[in-house]
């Protein structure tokens, strides 16, 4: 046990006491300290400090212990790890900033009655590809336990290990960093999920001390008791399990490391073979076939909601527009530094709005009259206008195009519609994300082994609301799995759905059997890539969806993420449709935005008969007769409806 006095960790706090933070409420103690639900003043959102006890902060060791915690949480970059915020120092408290994680801890879902073993080997396969993630960066966690597990409710409950307190960095062999710890540090872990060598001699626990307590973890989740000395194999406790199970959670727990998974990696390769369907990084099938029935529902749920709804559309084929570059130099360093660290694709792309001072509105030609039932952006006098920050945009053979800039690996647009009030939302484009062209000065530098390899080239499909919030539906054209990335003030999160189609390779491309293409094959043709349409949608439950294909081959990409009634609120504002480029050439074409009000009554009547008010938007409303309720409504917005005759000359 701690020698601290729980009391005295837990007094209140003043809330102002970390500056550039606004502490609201106690939501965690631990050995360490105390863990508080906090606002980030700057960006005002919600994150969690973590607060280093002031009696421990006397002892050096724990401050080190501190800092290599937050040493850890920066090296990792996963979505099912923490992330770090900031860390720094008050007169007296040394406190740790991260990702505030909504949702109970894994110690509330093992207590909780009702149990599902799929569900339950799904999340444990998170854990592993965390802790998998976490070796393969040379950092042991060595103090995994179900309270260090905390489920992301917001992100459909991913699993996202956090407190690596006890962590040590594979690569330190120094014996004072690496870190010996001390008795009191060891009794600060929970021996029962600790490896029997670890207890020993901790400091010379290696990465399978945690392939033990994930076995521990494992056999406490199937049975409901922690495994002691000699223990029944998980079936016996709990009959009906899977007998497989047995030989797995055995051998992570045999007490001679030798014995055990010599990796994580093993481990996570015998246990997807227990959850059917399940692939690295995708989402079980089993999983897919009920959210194909949930987006069924959805489908029909939307269907009815759209026969009496006034309809809000803004279809853009091509986009033609006015640009607004507004980034300086210094914005460009600071963001070429960045760079060095991985980061999320979404939260690049947005850091160039939360630096973007100047809010300009641009020229905004679409103030037309309640006459514009259907506006095309790009041509004419009623082009829509875009505001774009970071990378310059083009308009080419009606796409939006990010063409390559050295100097600049981000850029984002956001399409100005005027108004977006609305309950029911869907954004629909199809994106392509290419590797950006070789340079001599890259491929020096590759020769040179000056570079890093290139980040993955993203494209991301965004609402973007006030303050930084957003939702970004990721794309990396290298067949990568698909992000859904968000970040609504208390709701941050990441979802990895389905591979994204892998670019058809060229084939007399020499660099065909590779999926990405090589920078420095100096004429090695890229390979082919096609244009991946995405939507994203959400329902007037606030039920947040993301799809990839059209027609037949459309299909669900993650669960879908609630965000509530009143969804409109997590965006801070009604959100605009907008568009990101990260490390890459973009083009975006076939953008359709529509927004539209639930009938009145509820989304579920089937047939809501009043007409709710007509809107008296600029952005384009469908024509009266596209919202006279029909028999049979078809499914918003696969086709669009029929429009008056366009002004202007614009087509579609
Ligand atoms: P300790 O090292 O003191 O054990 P932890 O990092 O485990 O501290 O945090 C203690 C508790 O605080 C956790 O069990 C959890 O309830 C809460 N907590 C920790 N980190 C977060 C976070 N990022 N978001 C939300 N709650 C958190
Ligand atoms: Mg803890």
């Amino acid at each position: 046990m701690s020698s601290i006095d729980p009391t005295a960790i837990s007094r209140t706090r003043s809330p102002d006491l970390i500056s550039g933070y606004r502490l609201e409420k106690l939501v965690g103690t631990g050995g360490m300290g105390e863990v508080h639900k906090a606002t980030q003043l700057s960006l005002g959102r919600t994150v969690a400090v973590k607060l280093l006890n002031a009696e421990l902060a006397k002892d050096p060791s724990f401050i080190a212990r501190f800092q290599k915690e937050a040493a850890a949480l920066a090296a990792l970059s996963h979505p099912n790890v923490v992330s770090i915020v900031d860390k720094g120092k008050t007169d007296v408290t040394y406190y740790l900033v991260m990702e505030f994680v909504d949702g109970p801890s894994l110690r509330e879902l093992i207590r909780a009655p009702q149990f599902d073993v799929f569900g339950a080997l799904r999340r444990m396969l998170e854990i592993c590809r965390a802790i998998e993630y976490a070796h393969g960066r040379g950092v042991i966690h060595r103090d995994l336990k179900p309270e260090n597990i905390l489920l992301d409710q917001q992100a459909g409950g991913i699993a996202k290990v956090s407190d690596f307190g006890l962590a040590s960095f594979l690569e330190d062999a120094s014996p004072s960093s690496r870190y010996a710890l001390t008795s009191t540090h060891v009794s600060m872990g929970t021996l029962s999920y600790m490896a029997p060598e670890q207890r020993v001699d901790a400091k010379n626990a290696d990465a399978r001390a945690d392939i033990f307590s994930l076995g521990v973890i494992l056999y406490e989740w199937l049975t409901g008791e922690v495994p002691m000395g000699t223990f029944d194999p998980p079936s016996q406790r709990k009959p009906g399990l899977d007998r497989r199970l047995d030989a797995i959670v055995t051998r992570c727990l045999k007490p001679d490391p030798d014995d055990r998974y010599p990796s994580v990696t093993a481990l996570i390769a015998d246990l997807e073979l227990l959850v059917p369907g399940s692939l690295p990084s995708m989402l079980p099938v089993k999983l897919t076939r009920v959210q194909r029935i949930k987006a069924g529902v959805s489908k029909v749920v939307r269907f009815t909601a759209q026969a009496a709804a006034v309809l809000m559309v803004l279809a853009a084929s091509f986009v033609l527009g006015t640009a607004f570059y507004l980034s300086g130099e210094r914005e460009r360093r600071e963001r070429n530094d960045e760079r060095k660290t991985p980061r999320s694709p979404g939260a690049a792309i947005m850091e160039l709005t939360l630096k973007e001072k100047t809010k300009q509105s641009a020229p905004s030609d679409v103030q037309t009259s309640p006459a514009h039932r259907s506006l095309t952006l790009g041509e004419g006098p009623d082009a829509q206008s875009i505001l774009s920050t970071g990378r310059a945009v083009s308009f080419e053979d009606k796409s939006l195009v990010f063409p390559w800039q050295d100097d600049e690996p981000v850029g984002r647009v956001r399409v100005d519609v005027t108004n977006r009030d609305g309950d029911i939302l869907s954004l629909k484009a199809r994106l392509l994300a290419e590797a950006p062209p070789p340079t001599w000065d890259r491929r020096l530098g590759d020769m040179m082994k000056l570079y890093q390899p290139l980040p993955s080239p993203s494209v991301a499909m965004l609402l973007t609301g006030t303050s930084g919030r957003y939702v970004a539906l990721v794309h990396n054209g290298v067949g990568e799995p698909l992000r859904l990335e968000w970040d609504l003030g208390e709701r941050r999160g990441t979802m990895l759905g389905m591979e994204a189609p892998k670019p058809k390779a060229d084939p007399v491309a020499p660099g065909a059997e590779s999926p990405k293409a090589d920078p420095t094959a100096p004429d090695a043709e890229s390979p082919k890539v096609e244009p991946v349409a995405l939507e994203l949608t959400v329902d007037a439950e606030g039920r947040l969806e993301a799809f990839m294909g059209t027609g037949k081959a459309r299909r669900v990409l993650f669960e879908p993420l609630v965000l509530g009634t009143g969804w409109v609120e997590q965006f801070g504002d009604a959100p605009f449709p907008g568009f990101g480029c990260l490390d890459a050439i973009c083009r975006i074409s076939g953008i359709t935005y529509v927004v539209k009000q639930s009938p009145p009554g509820g989304t579920t009547a089937p047939v809501p008969t009043p007409l709710p008010p007509p809107v008296k938007t600029v952005a384009v409303a469908v024509p009266a007769k596209a919202v006279v309720p029909k028999k049979a409504p078809p499914p918003p917005p696969k086709k669009q409806p029929a429009r008056p005759a366009p002004k202007n000359g614009k087509r579609r």
